[in-house]
């Protein structure tokens, strides 16, 4: 027979003993249980698989970006849009203000 679960374990065991760090220890117990873990079905969604980007075909067939940042600045530039190519590797960095809007992000790919 296998546990109720950590947190109704905790709370049977509370009423009749205490030490520190009991719930952390309750909890710890009923995930490495042999009978639990043989015995109960998991109710959480599995991690998935992880697949590999397919691999572009040419030049600029697909991009990744991304913003790094903020960083300090004068001229109101704070971040860094990244543009990548990933068949070249070729890298645009292109410094943007904090408040640019998708369609000015779009339209300096665009350009
Ligand atoms: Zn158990």
């Amino acid at each position: 027979m296998a546990h109720m679960g950590a947190y109704k374990c905790f709370k049977y065991g509370s009423q009749h003993f205490y030490w520190m760090s009991m719930r952390s220890h309750s909890k710890d117990y009923i995930r490495r249980c042999h009978l639990c873990r043989m015995n109960k079905q998991p109710t959480t969604l599995s991690d998935g698989v992880v697949t590999p980007l397919p691999v572009p075909r040419e030049r600029f067939s697909s991009i990744a970006i991304d913003f790094t940042g903020p960083f300090p600045s004068a001229n109101n530039t704070e971040l860094i849009l990244v543009v990548l190519d990933p068949f070249t590797g070729f890298t645009y960095l292109i410094p943007v203000s904090q408040n640019i809007t998708s369609v000015a992000t779009a339209n300096l790919l665009i350009e």
